[in-house]
C-alpha cells in the first residue's frame, strides 16, 4: 500500500507536470464516473496546487474546484511524457490529465472525487485526520492528545496505522520504526510512554520525508524480513497480523524487547 512519502513524491511530480501547464484533455474513462460530468466542469481551469495530507492527494483547479484521490491499497499514479509508455494498462485509468507534454494517469482509484475547496476543508473524514506526519513541522502535541485519547488496550503498531491520530503512516514504515526506537509494537497504548511514541515518530519523519524527495531508502530493518536475522542482533525477526485489520506486524524480539 503507497504510504504518505510516495504519496508526496507523486504530488510533488504531479505539481511539476501540471501547475501552471494548461490542460489540453481531461479523461475520467471508468463507467463509475460517466456521469459526474468532469471534463465540462474542468475544462479550461488551470491546475493551482497540488498538495497531500497524509495519504490524501487534492489536485486543486481555479474556481474551488478540487480532485480529492486515495490510492488505498491497490492505486497508483502515473507521470509520463506524452508518447511514453504506461505502466499499467490504458483499461485501469481511472482519470488522465494531459498538458502539451504530460498525462498524469491514476491507476486503479478507489477514492477519486470532485469537490469544493470548501468541502475539503469541512469534509467529515478529511477534517478527522490526525497530524501529517509528513508535515515540515511535526505536531506532536497534537499527535500525542490524538494518541491517549485512543484505547489504552490497543497495541501501539496498530494504532499508529490509525489515520486519525496520525496521517501518512501506513504498514512498512510503522514496524520501521518501531524497529529504530527500539519499542516493542505490541506494547498496549497504555504501557507506552509519551517519549517512546515520539521516538518512534522521530525516527521515520526523516526517513520518509528524503523517501519523499526521491531518495532510495536502504533496505528494510524488519518489514517483510519475516524469519530473517535482525541486522542487529542476528534474532530471527517475527512476523503476526496485528489489529482489527490484520496487519502483519514485523519485529525483532530482542531488540525490542
Ligand atoms: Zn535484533
Amino acid at each position: 500500500m503507497p504510504e504518505g512519502d510516495t504519496i508526496l513524491r507523486a504530488a510533488r511530480r504531479i505539481d511539476a507536470a501540471l501547475v501552471g501547464k494548461p490542460l489540453v484533455e481531461i479523461e475520467a474513462p471508468h463507467p463509475r464516473h460517466a456521469l459526474d460530468r468532469w471534463r465540462a466542469r474542468l475544462e479550461g481551469r488551470a491546475v493551482r496546487a497540488v498538495d497531500t495530507h497524509g495519504k490524501h492527494l487534492f489536485i486543486r483547479f481555479e474556481g474551488d474546484l478540487t480532485l480529492h484521490s486515495h490510492l488505498r491499497m491497490t492505486g497508483a499514479w502515473g507521470i509520463y511524457r506524452r508518447g511514453e509508455r504506461w505502466r499499467r494498462s490504458p483499461r485501469r485509468a481511472w482519470l488522465v490529465l494531459r498538458t502539451a507534454d504530460h498525462e498524469v494517469v491514476q491507476f486503479d482509484g478507489p477514492v477519486l472525487e470532485l469537490m469544493t475547496d470548501s468541502r475539503t476543508r469541512f469534509d467529515r473524514r478529511l477534517a478527522a485526520l490526525g497530524p501529517d506526519v509528513l508535515a515540515d513541522e511535526l505536531d506532536e502535541r497534537g499527535f500525542l492528545a490524538r494518541l491517549r485519547a485512543d484505547d489504552r488496550t490497543r497495541g501501539l503498531g496498530d494504532a499508529l496505522l490509525d489515520q486519525r491520530t496520525l496521517a501518512g503512516v501506513g504498514n512498512a514504515w510503522k514496524s520501521e520504526g518501531c524497529f529504530l526506537a527500539a519499542v516493542d509494537p505490541w506494547r498496549r497504548l497504555g504501557e507506552v510512554s509519551d517519549e517512546e511514541a515520539l521516538a518512534v515518530v522521530r525516527e521515520i519523519r526523516p526517513l520518509m520525508r528524503a523517501s519523499a524527495e526521491g531518495e532510495r531508502h536502504a533496505e528494510r530493518w524488519v518489514f517483510e524480513r519475516a524469519g530473517r536475522p535482525c541486522r542487529r542482533c542476528g534474532t530471527p525477526i517475527r512476523a503476526r497480523g496485528q489489529g482489527d485489520d490484520n496487519r502483519t506486524t514485523y519485529w525483532c524480539p530482542r531488540c525490542q524487547a
